[in-house]
């Protein structure tokens, strides 16, 4: 079903538009009326003066005219002076429904998005590894490194849905009050070592690691969490980069701080979606990264856990080309 989004946005806009236009009609028929006002209380004053024979301008000066004007005055400010405020909370309101509704309309698409792109990601995987369990299964004499091969694509196929259930897992959890992460003393240059290596059967053609890995780096947290974490950044470098390019792992303590940076050489991400992509289900709208199947529910997790560990993610761009994502962590340290 198509979730209709231009007809309440132009009924929307409608509606603002006359609630501004009759108040500002009714704000000048009061202005006008006022000044009406004003003009008869002149007029009868001026007429009273005239018979009793006083000089015209001579009145200009009395209390009497002055208090008319005064009161002319600070009526007129107070119509201009309300209609402002009025009209501000007009407009307040209208941008922040207007938001809401933004957002209402740019979730639903993200998750009709999310819903096609998961049964994709869930049917392509289990098809390929019956296809590659069936061929070994089927034929008897394949020579050993086809059957190799076809093993190897099954593993890294098992890998994926693994890591897809386990992100519609954490982001279910996320959401819920119950969730709670660990707390223990964790070696985070074991954790990035052992989960690159097991994705480097994941890189594809020419795709190469470079690991700069500052030994014994301890940070306090939750171990399987921060696999999560890592997985994630390391898939996305995998994902959205070119065959033959290096992906940079660097791991460093700092001061009170741990830094891991994830850089790629790939197709980089555009400045204005840099902090929409950690929004849940969001992918950026650009053909290259939109061809690599994917949830948007990675970096939402990423960025979840990370807060969780009192940590900050931040974006930057690779030079010349590509996106470095950098993770600082509190750094643990007692010598463990
Ligand atoms: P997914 O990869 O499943 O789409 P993520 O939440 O991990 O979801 O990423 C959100 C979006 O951010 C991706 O769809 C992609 O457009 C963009 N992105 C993430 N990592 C990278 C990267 N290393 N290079 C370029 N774009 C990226």
């Amino acid at each position: 079903m198509r979730v209709p989004t231009v007809r309440p946005i132009i009924l929307f806009y409608l509606m603002i538009g006359y609630v501004i236009a009759a108040y500002l009609w009714w704000m000048l028929l009061l202005l006008e009326k006022n000044t009406e006002t004003f003009q008869e209380r002149r007029q009868a004053m001026i007429e009273r003066y005239e018979h009793a024979g006083i000089d015209k301008t001579y009145f200009y000066n009395t209390d009497e005219y002055k208090d008319i004007l005064r009161r002319h005055d600070s009526q007129r400010n107070m119509i201009v002076g309300e209609g402002a405020v009025f009209l501000l909370i007009i407009v307040i309101i209208g941008w922040r429904l207007l938001r809401g509704f933004n957002k209402e309309i740019e979730l639903n698409r993200s998750q009709k998005n999310f819903l096609l792109s998961i049964t994709h990601e869930l049917r392509s995987p289990i098809a390929s590894v019956k296809l590659s369990l069936q061929t070994i299964n089927r034929k008897h004499d394949l020579p050993v490194e086809t059957q190799t091969r076809l093993i190897n694509n099954a593993l890294s196929d098992t890998d994926r849905l693994h890591t897809l259930v386990e992100n519609l897992l954490l982001s279910a959890k996320i959401e819920s009050a119950a969730f709670e992460t660990q707390s223990e003393p964790i070696d985070l240059t074991s954790l990035v070592l052992d989960t690159a290596s097991k994705l480097e059967d994941t890189l594809g053609r020419g795709r190469t690691f470079q690991l700069n890995l500052q030994p014994n780096v301890y940070v306090n947290g939750d171990y399987n969490a921060l696999v999560s974490v890592v997985n994630n950044l390391v898939e996305n470098a995998i994902k959205y980069s070119p065959a033959q390019s290096a992906i940079q792992l660097t791991l460093m303590a700092k001061g009170n701080d741990v830094t891991l940076a994830v850089a790629d050489e790939g197709y980089g991400i555009p400045d204005s979606e840099r902090k929409k992509i950690f929004r849940k289900f969001y992918r950026v709208g650009n053909e290259d990264t939109r061809r690599a199947k994917g949830t948007g529910l990675g970096l939402y997790i990423v960025n979840h856990i990370v807060a969780l560990h009192s940590g900050e993610v931040h974006v930057h761009s690779n030079d010349p080309k590509g996106t470095i994502f950098e993770i600082k962590l509190p750094k643990l340290n007692a010598t463990v």
